[in-house]
This record gives structure tokens, sequence and C-alpha cells, in this order.
């Protein structure tokens, strides 16, 4: 489903953002990528979803390989994948339902069943009440189910979120956290980029965790991965 083979990624002045890294997902997993800032977290999903093409190496996501894809198929990739951030990234003067609407009215979904998609996905996301709800209107939890349910409009196989409960207190970020979950039990395969420590401890998940651009751990014995993280850093 996805797998990434020695992907090297440069960028100018900087030197090399990752080094090296290979690892593989199956479909249905439920990963955390984890390391310090500017590990090269975000650097690894825009990969992904080949906004940018590693400089060595190759990533192959749903059958699209970076050395192969071509433009005009990069859509085709996107709409297969859900992507979340961390500051939500919602259009500010548009609600709730019609941020959702929108996701599928750009992939040519047929206006009838729009309305009964964007309903399923608020309500799923525990948000049916605030449906005509505009942004600013929300909490920041609230915000990031409305991006979620965005980021799952069109069925995506995988959803990637980037640092998705940043900005959330813990108790929103537990709330987003079990909602992901849940999608997972779904069937949609997961990635997510997170530094929280006590939420990985907690959940007991495959991690990956990147240290200056290399994959240095991959595994669920997540008693050692922190104290490799501890031992980094002090
Ligand atoms: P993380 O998401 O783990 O915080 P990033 O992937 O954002 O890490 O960054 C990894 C490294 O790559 C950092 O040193 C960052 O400054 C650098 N970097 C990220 N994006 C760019 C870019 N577009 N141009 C130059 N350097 C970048």
């Amino acid at each position: 489903m996805l797998r990434v083979a020695n992907v090297s990624k440069g960028y100018p002045r900087l030197g090399m953002a990752l080094r090296d890294v290979t690892f593989e997902m199956q479909k249905g997993e439920f990963v955390f990528l984890v390391g310090h800032s500017g590990a090269g977290k975000s650097t690894l999903l825009k990969l992904l979803t080949m906004a940018e093409r590693p400089t060595t190496g190759e990533v192959r996501v749903s059958g699209f390989s970076s050395v192969s894809i071509r433009p005009r198929e990069i859509p085709q990739l996107r709409r297969r994948l859900g992507v979340v951030f961390q500051d939500f990234r919602l259009l500010p003067d548009r609600t709730a339902e019609q941020n959702i609407a929108f996701a599928l009215e750009v992939t040519g979904t047929p206006g009838a069943q729009i309305a009964p998609k964007v309903a399923r996905l608020l309500s799923q996301v525990g948000l049916a009440a605030r449906a005509t709800a505009y942004p600013h209107e929300l909490s920041g939890g609230e915000q990031q189910r409305v991006a979620i349910a965005r980021a799952l409009a069109n069925d995506p196989f995988l959803l990637l979120a980037d640092e998705p409960t940043g900005n959330l207190d813990d108790r929103a970020t537990h709330a987003i956290y079990l909602l992901l979950r849940e999608i997972n039990a779904r069937g949609t395969s997961v990635l997510m980029a997170t530094h929280d420590v006590a939420m990985i401890q907690r959940a007991g998940m495959r991690c990956l965790e990147l240290d200056h651009g290399q994959l240095v751990f991959d595994g669920t014995d997540v008693g050692r991965l922190v104290a490799n993280m501890r031992g980094r850093r002090g």
C-alpha cells in the first residue's frame, strides 16, 4: 500500500531533511510518526502526497511511484489520500457543511449525493448539531473534526495527519485521537505525526521515529522508543 525505499530529500542550502529512509505500511494500519521539531516529519508527509519528490530513492503509494508518476496523475493520488494539519486549514467564509461539501464538489461528486454524504460525515465526527456554524464559531477540537470530515469526504484509503492535536488541549487531543482510532477501525489506514509522548505511550501502537532526517526506530516497543528519545535529549 505504501513503501518508502532508501529515500533521501535535500533542500537547497539546508542539506538533507531525510536520509536513506525505508519503511512500509500495510492496509489498515495505524502508525505514529514521531520526532523532534525539524526531524523531517512534515517533509516525509509531503513526499507521500507527492507534493515533493525524493532527491534519491522511491516512494510508492497506492500503485503510484515517485519515479514514474506524471503530473496529471497527482490529483488521482491525492483523491485517495486524506490530509489534516495542525492549523485545520478550513475556509473561514464557509460553514462546516460547506467546507465538507467543497471537497466533494471539486472531485465532481454528483450534486444529489453531496448533502446526504456531508450529513453522514458530520455525524461520524460528532458534529451533526454544528453543521451551519462557521469555523470562528467552533472550538479548536470542533474545527479539527470538520477538517477530518473533509479529509474523509472522498473515502481515502489513507489519512495523513500532521500534528493534528498540536493546537488542542488535553481533552480535545484525546477526543481527536479516539476519533482517528475509530476511523482506522472502519478500515482507513492512518499515519499520524505527533510529538505527544504521553499519547504514544498510552496507545502502544507502531511508531516510526525520525531524528535529524534518519529513521531511528520502527516498532511497537514504545517503552524502548521513549527511553531512546529521552537518552538522545539528555
Ligand atoms: P518536522 O515536521 O519534523 O518538524 P520538517 O520536515 O518540517 O520537520 O523539516 C525538516 C528540515 O527540513 C528542517 O530543517 C526544515 O527547516 C527543512 N525544510 C522543510 N521544508 C523546507 C523547504 N521547503 N525548504 C528548505 N528547507 C526546508
